[in-house]
């Protein structure tokens, strides 16, 4: 994320529940995760709507967004969503 913040990368939230978005504070997280920490293939809980389910994942703004997963990642999260369905 330090090469993020030196390159001055936007990143931005968009929740899957389509509930918005908004710009993540890069200077502030890696302040507090650490400039190490990586955004690559994360995902956590919507903080844009309070109480909303969705999850929310980051986006990259470098000319261009530029989804932060990979397809391995996007199965791990589907599969995921289907135990936890299967669980309900
Ligand atoms: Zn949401």
């Amino acid at each position: 994320m330090g090469a993020m913040i030196d390159g001055g990368a936007e990143v931005r939230i968009l929740c899957e529940e389509r509930c918005g978005s908004t710009d993540l504070d890069v200077a502030a997280l890696a302040a507090r995760v650490g400039r190490d920490y990586s955004l690559i293939g994360r995902r956590c809980r919507c903080r844009i709507t309070p109480g909303c389910a969705g999850w929310n994942h980051f986006y990259y703004l470098h000319g261009v967004f530029r989804p932060l997963w990979s397809d391995a990642d996007l199965a791990r999260w589907s599969s995921q969503r289907l135990a936890a369905m299967h669980r309900q």
